[in-house]
């Protein structure tokens, strides 16, 4: 559907879980966080119904996040269910990959479409550092159990005295295989905001790059499901590399996105609170002709523009990245 500046929405990211097994500093405190009831969380069944409606107002992409989302019970079956609806053409994942491995056979045969691996380093301590979890050798493992050809996508937040003279060497992991690495700039929302942590911009990351493969020749975009990252292939990459660059360059204008929480709340912009509470109206017996008219409603008024201001509240838990 269009909202109310001429904006084609088709891609929905839907949050399956608030929990999650490891801690990034940029992203959860050390002691957690307090978790939604379980009977509070959206179950498989209201996900698929909601994914329907989302389907009959024209979203084609579902991204499946958290949290981490491996940690959702029979997450291959709402695989599988999302699949056989009309409509939608692609259902994704976004995982930090610890458990990759235990699942990534079941997801394929589920249907998954592709997935988005998210690795700031290649150096073990420095995963334990930042991540306060030692899984660094479970997450090369779940990456190597997948199918070469198998669509991935590796996203990696550069951090100033972190990771950031790993670069090259994360960007190397597009040379020979046909991944896209792609550089995220620290967003300043929820643990970000208080952390020592500070991010580096995507056009240091882009010279950088730069100085080491030579010129990056641009990518063009492939179709209208392609999400605000900018891809570039350096000479003799089978893979790709990519930006994005959500504070100095917004992509707002041609966003095509909405999310809903595990908690089942429609956002239809990462920085405001507006949205609609859809599990109230899930379990209080609408039918699906009245929660499509709401949700084509929010969906209408999604803002023109994300700001990041003290007044940013949520976290990146609660909406899946
Ligand atoms: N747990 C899964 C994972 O890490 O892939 C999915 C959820 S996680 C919130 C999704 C993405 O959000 C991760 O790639 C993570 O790096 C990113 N993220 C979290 N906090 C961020 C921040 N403050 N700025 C930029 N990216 C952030
Ligand atoms: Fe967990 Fe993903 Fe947040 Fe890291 S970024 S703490 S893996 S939800």
């Amino acid at each position: 559907m269009i909202d109310q500046f001429g904006r084609e929405i088709n891609y929905a990211r839907i949050s399956v879980t608030d929990r999650c097994n490891l801690r990034c500093r940029y992203c959860m405190p050390e002691c957690g966080v307090q978790k939604i009831p379980h009977a509070q969380i959206l179950s498989l069944e209201e996900i698929v119904r909601v994914a329907r409606i989302f389907s009959r107002l024209g979203i084609k992409k579902i991204r499946l996040t958290g949290g981490e989302p491996l940690l959702r019970k029979n997450l291959s079956t709402l695989i599988h269910e999302l699949k056989r609806l009309r409509g939608i053409e692609q259902v994704m994942l976004t995982t930090n990959g610890v458990l990759l491995k235990n699942f990534s056979h079941e997801l394929i045969a589920a249907g998954l479409d592709g997935l988005n691996l998210s690795l700031d380093t290649l150096n073990a301590e420095t995963f334990s550092t930042l991540t306060r979890r030692k899984f660094f050798s479970n997450v090369l493992d779940g990456l190597q159990s997948l199918p070469e050809k198998f669509s991935v996508k590796i996203n990696c937040v550069p951090l100033v005295g972190v990771n950031d003279s790993e670069l090259v060497e994360l960007a190397t992991l597009a040379e020979s295989r046909p991944v896209k690495v792609r550089f995220i700039e620290l967003m300043p929302i929820g643990c970000a905001i208080n952390s020592s942590l500070v991010g580096v911009s995507s056009s240091e990351v882009f010279a950088t790059l730069e100085k080491n493969f030579g010129v990056l020749v641009p990518v063009g975009k492939k179709n209208s499901l392609q999400g605000p990252a900018q891809y570039f292939q350096p000479k003799n990459f089978v893979g790709q590399i990519g930006f994005i660059d959500a504070i100095n360059h917004k992509f707002c204008a041609t966003c095509n996105r909405i999310r809903l929480t595990a908690a089942g709340f429609l956002k239809t912009c990462l920085s405001f609170d507006a949205g609609l509470d859809v599990k109230n109206l899930l379990r209080s017996n609408v039918d699906d002709d009245e929660l499509a008219a709401k949700i084509r409603a929010t969906i209408y008024r999604k803002p023109r523009e994300h700001f990041f201001g003290d007044e940013t509240k949520f976290q990146m838990y609660q909406v899946g990245g």
